[in-house]
C-alpha cells in the first residue's frame, strides 16, 4: 500500500494559517496590496464583499464583536463579526504589506484573514506552507550553511510544522502561531535565495516514523556527542532520538568541521565522506553537564549539519544520521499525479550492532591503571594501549568513545574540551 493512503498527514492541506500572535490583538489593521487591487471575502458567507482598486485598507474593532472596514478612506464599507479574508489580486509581485495599530508594517505572501477576537482583532496569515518556509528556514540555521544543510533544516523545520498543525485550539482559529512557540515567523522580510532554493529543491519533503511525522528536534552545537531524548527530558524512548558520537571513528565530531566553516578559519582539508556511517551510540543515560550554551543537544546538531554539508554528504544521509530509523516521504499536494509518494527507506547511516558504550560512567582511571598494572595491554604502561584493551573487551566502538573523552575522577562525563 503505498504511504500516502496509511499516512493521513501526508494529506495535510497546502494553505496553512499561521495567527500574527506577536501582532497582539490590536484595535486597527492597515493593509496594502502589492497589486493596487484586492479582493476581501466573507469566509462564513462564503462570499466576496468588495473586489477592486484599493491602495490601503483599514479595519477597525467597533463594539460588540464587529468591525468596520474602510477601503482608502473614501468609504466604511460595512460592519462585520465574520473573519474577511484579504488577497491582493492582479499583476505579480502578489503580497501584502500589514500594519498591527501603531507597529512597525511587515509583508506576506498569500491572504490575511482578520477576525474580531477578546476585544481586540487577530490577524492570520493564510500562506502556502512551502512559502511559510521561505521565511522560516533562515531564522533557523546560519544563512551561510552549504546546501544539504540548508535542505536538512528545510526537511526538518517541514515535519515540525506538519507535526504540529494542532498545537493551538480551535478557538484560536489559526494552526502555528508565529512566535518561538510554533517557529519564529515575520514574513517576505526575513526570506533568503540560499534557504528559498532549499524550500524548492526539497517541496513536500518530511521525516516520518511509523505513520507520523518524526519529532525533528535539533539544537545549534552538541559539542561531540548527540545526547538520548531520554536523558534530555525524561519520557519514553525515541527509537530515532538516541545518543551517539557526532561524527565517524578516527575522526573530529562533525560540528568541530561545521563551526571552522562558519568562522571561516577552516585551515587544512576536511575528511573524505565515507558510503556508510556508522553510528556509534551511546548509552541512553549518556549525558554531559558542562555544555550550557549548546541547547537541548537531542537530534540534528546544526553546526554538524553544516560540517557534513561541507564534506560531501547530502541531506538524505544527514537526516539519516541525526534521525536513525526514519523515512522521507513526501507530503500529497507536492506529488505529480500518478508518482509513488514515498521515497526509498534511508541506508546510508547504518546502526551499531554492539553494545552501548556509557558515557555517564566511563571506565576511571583506577581500572585503566588496574589494567597498566596487569600487564595484559598490548603496550604495557601505555594508557593508549591499555584503552585499547578495554575498548577490545567490550565494544568496537569504545576506543572511539574513549579517545574523545577526558574524564576526571571526581565529575565523570564529557569534558568541556573535547576537541
Ligand atoms: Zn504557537
Ligand atoms: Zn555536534
Amino acid at each position: 500500500m503505498p504511504l500516502c493512503a496509511q499516512i493521513s498527514c501526508l494529506n495535510a492541506s497546502r494553505n496553512i494559517r499561521i495567527g500574527l500572535v506577536s501582532q497582539g490583538l490590536p484595535d486597527t489593521w492597515k493593509i496594502e496590496p502589492s497589486s493596487g487591487f484586492i479582493e476581501i471575502f466573507d469566509q462564513n458567507k462564503r462570499q466576496s464583499v468588495y473586489s477592486g482598486k484599493a491602495a490601503e485598507i483599514v479595519i477597525t474593532a467597533m463594539k460588540g464583536g464587529k468591525m468596520k472596514v474602510a477601503v482608502d478612506a473614501r468609504k466604511s464599507l460595512y460592519y462585520f463579526s465574520n473573519e474577511l479574508l484579504f488577497s491582493a489580486v492582479g499583476r505579480p509581485p502578489i503580497n501584502l504589506k500589514v500594519r498591527a495599530g501603531g507597529r512597525k508594517s511587515f509583508s506576506y505572501r498569500g491572504s490575511i484573514a482578520i477576525f474580531p477576537q477578546s476585544g481586540g482583532l487577530r490577524g492570520v496569515n493564510v500562506v502556502d506552507i512551502e512559502d511559510y518556509l521561505k521565511s522560516v528556514v533562515p531564522s533557523e540555521i546560519f544563512n551561510r550553511a552549504p546546501d544539504a544543510a540548508q535542505q536538512a533544516q528545510t526537511i526538518a523545520a517541514r515535519t515540525y510544522a506538519i507535526r504540529n498543525l494542532s498545537r493551538h485550539s480551535d478557538k484560536d482559529n489559526f494552526q502555528l502561531c508565529d512566535k518561538v512557540h510554533c517557529q519564529v515567523y515575520s514574513g517576505i522580510a526575513r526570506e533568503i535565495k540560499a534557504a528559498s532554493k532549499a524550500v524548492i529543491e526539497t517541496a513536500g519533503k518530511i521525516l516520518i516514523y511509523g505513520n507520523s511525522p518524526a519529532n525533528t528536534v535539533y539544537h545549534s552545537n552538541c559539542g561531540g556527542y548527540i545526547i538520548d531524548s531520554r536523558a534530555a527530558w525524561k519520557g519514553a524512548s525515541v527509537p530515532y532520538l538516541i545518543g551517539h558520537f557526532d561524527g565517524i571513528s578516527g575522526h573530529k565530531p562533525f560540528c568541530y568541521y561545521g563551526k571552522l566553516i562558519k568562522t571561516n578559519s577552516l585551515k587544512g582539508k576536511l575528511p573524505a565522506p565515507q558510503k556508510k556511517i556508522r553510528i556509534a551510540q551511546l548509552s541512553s543515560a549518556a549525558k554531559a553537564s558542562t555544555h550550557k550554551n549548546f541547547g537541548h543537544r537531542v537530534g540534528m546538531c546544526q553546526d554538524g549539519a553544516i560540517g557534513m554539508a561541507a564534506i560531501g554528504y547530502g541531506f538524505r544521509q544527514i537526516l539519516a544520521f541525526y534521525y536513525p530509523g526514519t523515512q522521507l516521504a513526501t507530503m500529497r499536494y507536492a506529488v505529480p499525479t500518478g508518482k509513488p509518494v514515498e521515497d526509498r527507506p534511508i541506508v546510508v547511516a547504518s546502526l551499531p550492532q554492539t553494545t552501548p558504550v556509557s558515557l555517564a560512567a566511563p571506565p576511571n582511571p583506577t581500572q585503566v591503571n588496574a589494567l597498566r598494572r596487569s600487564g595484559k595491554t598490548r603496550k604495557p604502561g601505555s594508557i593508549k594501549g591499555a584503552l585499547r584493551q578495554i575498548s577490545e573487551n567490550g565494544s568496537g566502538y569504545t576506543a572511539v568513545g574513549l579517545r574523545k573523552l577526558f574524564w576526571t575522577p571526581g565529575e565523570p562525563g564529557i569534558s568541556r574540551n573535547i576537541y
